[in-house]
């Protein structure tokens, strides 16, 4: 079967990394979540004590920002993050990092170095790529986009959910108003601000099993692909 590309947007606590992962076991794909290159840069300025508002400062990290992204489907996140050759994925979703990465996200300049790097990991096809902008910027070209969707109280309830499962302490009310925030800052952004791409297929999971959402995907691929599209 040739290698094709799968893109998945939506906001927080859509459910994009659960469903990309199933999907990836499922067709032996590399999972990559672009928010992971976000969240290591906006981690990187908080140890470096830069000014989230200081474009130029966010600018000059994410430039020499020495960042690997190892896909690792056994692991929870299903993928493993290291700057300067140490690993921090456990150190990404962390309250901080959530309540930074969108003012780092907003600057252009650092979107392109962020893209250009997200293309080069997928030139060969084979992934599914979740994040914000991939169907409308990052990977124009994919066949296969969805947006992903749930209701702002459905998606509260997730974020809450994956916040215990890593064990941290959360006050609900607050992990509520941070991805409110955060979507907030994403969707009205200038630079690729967070929407569907005019071909993306919309899915509100907000009443559906991860299965029935991965099988609805598998089975968009499988009839484009016998109508011959790609
Ligand atoms: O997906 P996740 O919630 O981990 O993303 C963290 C943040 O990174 C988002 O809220 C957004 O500000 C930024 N992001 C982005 N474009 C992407 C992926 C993430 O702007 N493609």
């Amino acid at each position: 079967m040739e290698k094709f590309n799968i893109a998945i947007d939506g906001p927080a606590g859509s459910g994009k990394s659960t469903i990309a992962i199933s999907l990836a076991k499922i067709l032996g794909f590399i999972y990559i979540d672009t928010g992971a290159m976000y969240r290591a840069a906006a981690w990187k300025a908080l140890k470096e004590n830069a000014g989230f508002n200081d474009e130029e400062a966010l600018l000059a990290v994410t430039g020499k920002l020495k960042m690997k992204i190892q896909p690792d489907l056994e692991h929870p996140v299903g993928y493993r993050v290291f700057v300067d050759g140490k690993e921090i994925t456990g150190e990404l979703t962390s309250p901080e990092v959530s309540l930074k990465v969108s003012l780092l996200a907003k600057v252009s300049p650092i979107r392109r170095i962020l893209v250009e790097q997200q293309r080069r990991m997928a030139e060969s096809g084979g992934v599914v790529m979740t994040g914000r902008d991939i169907g409308t910027v990052v990977l124009r070209d994919a066949p296969v986009k969805i947006f992903l969707t749930a209701s702002a109280g459905e998606r509260a309830r997730r974020r809450f959910l994956q916040m215990e499962d890593e064990g941290r302490a959360v006050d609900p009310a607050l992990a509520n108003e941070s991805v409110k925030v955060r979507d907030k800052i994403d969707s009205s952004r200038e630079d690729s601000p967070l929407k569907p791409a005019e071909d993306a297929v919309i899915i509100d999971s907000t009443s559906m099993t991860i299965d029935e959402v991965v099988n609805k995907i598998l089975e968009i691929i499988g009839s484009r692909r016998k109508a011959g599209e790609f």
